[in-house]
């Protein structure tokens, strides 16, 4: 299908891409366009503007900040899977990139893009949330910074303004590992599982198990109560409310998202 007609304009800056995004009630951000473009095309989404942020190589890095370390938004997948600091201090985020759709997905979809959109089947925003990740948003009133556990809304939604850009994502140094569940090579994780190891405590996100991105907080209380990996595990759907469709049927995910844990949680050796 064919987009509804819509306006484009380049930002410059951030600063310009926030007043384009003030500038009418209907303009949306284009970063990589992996996940705008075929709702568009859908009809789905129907923006009047598109504000292509993809010029602005200010938001393109990977660095060391406050002991942790400094994510710009539209850093490509590819990129995360390829950056040696993030390989060495969180090697869980660069893993979880790699496992992200096929090759020309990686190159042009962006951290940002997939953090903003909101899909419940996307696996960087599970990773984040198993890391405590602060997410920055820049606005007309300025910058203000979101953790991670409340930033995922529902289905599409997130806690960004209509207005707001995303500009960085900061995450702590920590160990872990990110298992994906599909049924073909490529495809979006019928099930996903991040275990992230910071500062003592260990996190659990699960993909695909509800409306967004979860923490297993039954099986985090268990490990920190001293339950064994594989007892801890069985609490991995608690709480969860998983689809049924194509990939598989809900019954069929709170088993998987068992198995998974139990397997992540013995791969970071818990
Ligand atoms: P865009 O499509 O440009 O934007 C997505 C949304 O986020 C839009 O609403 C846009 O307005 C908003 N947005 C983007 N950047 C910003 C920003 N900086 N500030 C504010 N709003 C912003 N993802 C997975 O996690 N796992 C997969 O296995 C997977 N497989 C895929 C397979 C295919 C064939 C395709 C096409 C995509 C797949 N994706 C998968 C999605 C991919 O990761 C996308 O790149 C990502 O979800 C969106 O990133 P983008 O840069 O392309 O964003």
């Amino acid at each position: 299908m064919i987009p509804v007609e819509f306006e484009y304009e380049v930002a410059e800056s951030v600063e310009h891409g926030v007043e384009l995004l003030g500038s009418r009630g209907d303009a949306k951000v284009l970063a990589g366009g992996h996940s705008l473009l075929p709702l568009m095309r859908l009809r789905v989404a129907r923006p009047g503007l598109l504000v292509d942020l993809g010029r602005l190589d200010e938001l393109r890095y990977v660095r060391e900040a406050d002991g942790g370390i400094a994510i710009g938004a539209l850093t490509r997948h590819h990129d995360l899977v390829q950056d040696g600091l993030l390989r060495r201090s969180c090697p869980v985020l660069a893993h979880a990139a790699s496992l992200v759709g096929d090759p020309q997905v990686r190159h042009r979809g962006t951290i940002g893009g997939s953090v903003a959109h909101g899909d419940p089947a996307s696996d960087l925003p599970t990773v984040l949330l198993a890391l405590d990740a602060e997410l920055s948003a820049r606005g007309p009133d300025g910058e203000r910074t979101i953790p991670a556990a409340e930033f995922f809304r529902g289905v599409f939604e997130t806690a960004l303004e209509p207005e707001e850009v995303l500009a960085e994502i900061r995450v702590p140094a920590a160990t872990g590992t990110y298992v994906k569940f599909n049924r073909r090579a490529q495809d979006w994780a019928t099930v996903g599982v991040a275990v992230a190891r910071t500062n003592g405590a260990v996190h659990v996100g699960l993909t695909s198990m509800g409306p967004t991105p979860l923490r297993a907080t039954a099986v985090e209380t268990a490990l920190a109560g001293g339950a064994a990996p594989e007892e801890a595990a069985e609490q991995a759907d608690e709480g969860t409310s998983p689809p049924s469709d194509t990939n598989g049927s809900a019954d069929f995910r709170r088993h998987l998202a068992r198995v998974l844990v139990r397997r992540a949680l013995e791969t970071t050796a818990v």
